[in-house]
């Protein structure tokens, strides 16, 4: 590909790089030249396109009780024949014990009564199959089961279906992303080549989470030692820092390790939360100087929220809290619009605290805050830029902005860059809201 030295290697850029030294392909990107050849190759009748799936064989048996039995009998005249629909489902028979055998077995196998049976082609003795279906057979299709639990003629009730299907969002953990998707899909797109289901994908839209980790960054398990009981933590902590911190963690997607500080952190910040009653004053109104404040926070919280990055909404919610202590008062709406965003992360100590500083209403009843997005831009003011005394240019500011600011702004300015680039600047006097004259020599 272009630029490379094919000396050292053939080619460089396999995503974005262009074709060279190679006759009608030259000049053409990668995708394009994909595309190309596989065009000429079916030309030549030498080559097709095929669509290759990683679908892996799929062992679909087990030697143990607690898994749907397999509706097959081998009969000793037709071989393997499949039980009739009208005996479906077939049920597990009810043991005693269900440890596994010496043999490697099923544990089915040691049921006699069970084993032995009539084959429903040519009623000769037969014997059941006595394998089970793996967990993912039942993973594959049980929410569509939750359509509609109680039916007995069918999966579920076309109605139901229709109303419910496709599952708008499903969730699950990021070491389920390939197999269980694949087999769930798979197992879909069989029911409604069947006519069984009424849609082609089970799911609108698919997110994995990342796993928790233990302290030491490494998986929990009972022989590293380092597992978290969430029950000890509601007992030290209480449920709203569980929550809290689990959702303040770390990205949605990543793998994190598990941090006592961390959580120790969430509960300091929730007794913050808690401590704002003894500075709140009895003004149901946002204040004009929180109102930028207010807004900006609603609106990070709630979009956060939508996608799933509850750690920077929690964050925001954090800073906003610190500008209540800054400001040491917050207005009873200030701290309501508060309780309320914050009620998703921490439900039992924001419910509290609302029904202490209203008890008239429960926060459970509220609306969702909206945002104003006028009264998120920060006010702005023209300056004008001076050096040596002479206006060469304006700057767009926020109202409060610091020297240091104004500063930085200007001569970061490519169009100022002339009046001060290879001198020294003596001084800088700055009028806020007015000028900013910069002196060099
Ligand atoms: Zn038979």
């Amino acid at each position: 590909m272009a630029g490379g030295d094919i000396e050292k290697e053939a080619y460089e850029d396999i995503e974005e790089g262009v074709m060279v030294n190679s006759g009608f392909l030259n000049g053409l990107p990668v995708k394009e030249a994909q595309q190309k050849i596989t065009e000429w190759l079916e030309e030549k009748g030498i080559g097709r396109a095929k669509v290759n799936y990683k679908l892996r064989d799929w062992v679909f048996s087990r030697q143990r009780y607690w898994g749907e039995p397999i509706p097959l009998v081998d009969c000793e005249k037709c071989g393997w024949v499949p039980i009739p629909e009208s005996e479906l489902p077939l049920m597990l028979p009810e043991v005693e014990s269900y440890e596994p055998t010496d043999t490697g077995e099923s544990p089915l196998a040691n049921i006699e009564e069970w084993v032995n049976t009539t084959c429903p082609k040519c009623g000769c003795p037969a014997k059941r199959e006595t394998d089970t279906m793996p967990q993912w057979a039942g993973s594959s299709w049980y929410f569509l089961r939750y359509t509609d639990p109680h039916n007995n003629d069918a999966l579920a009730s076309k109605e139901n279906l229709d109303y419910w299907m496709p599952v708008d969002w499903y969730n699950g953990g990021m070491e389920h992303t390939t197999l269980h998707l694949l087999y769930s899909r798979f197992w879909h797109k069989f029911l409604y080549d069947i006519g069984v289901v009424n849609t082609p994908e089970p799911y609108k839209k698919r997110t994995s989470h990342g796993m928790i980790l233990g302290e030491n960054n490494e998986k929990m398990s009972k022989s590293r030692g380092n597992v978290i009981n969430p029950d000890d933590i509601v007992r030290e902590f209480g449920a709203d820092t569980l929550r809290m911190y689990e959702m303040f963690i770390g990205d949605f997607e990543r793998s994190v390790p598990w941090s006592m500080n961390g959580v120790r952190g969430c509960r300091r910040f929730l007794d913050r939360v808690w401590r704002l009653q003894d500075i709140m004053v009895d003004d149901e109104n946002i204040s004009p100087e929180m109102e930028t404040n207010i807004h900006k926070t609603i609106k990070k919280v709630s979009e956060d929220y939508e996608n799933l990055k509850y750690n920077t909404a929690i964050a925001a919610m954090m800073s906003l809290v610190n500008e209540f202590y800054a400001a040491n008062r917050v207005t009873k709406g200030e701290l309501k619009t508060l309780l309320i965003l914050l009620n998703p992360v921490a439900p039992h100590i924001t419910e509290e605290l609302w029904t202490i500083i209203d008890k008239d209403s429960r926060l459970i009843h509220q609306t969702w805050p909206e945002w104003d997005e006028n009264k998120i831009v920060e006010e702005t003011v023209e300056i004008a830029v001076q050096f040596n005394g002479r206006v060469r240019g304006k700057l767009v500011l926020p109202a409060d902005a610091s020297e240091e600011e104004a500063r930085e702004a200007a001569l970061n300015d490519e169009k100022l860059k002339g009046y001060w680039e290879g001198k020294k600047i003596v001084k800088v006097i700055y009028v806020p809201g007015r000028i900013l004259n910069i002196v060099v020599k």
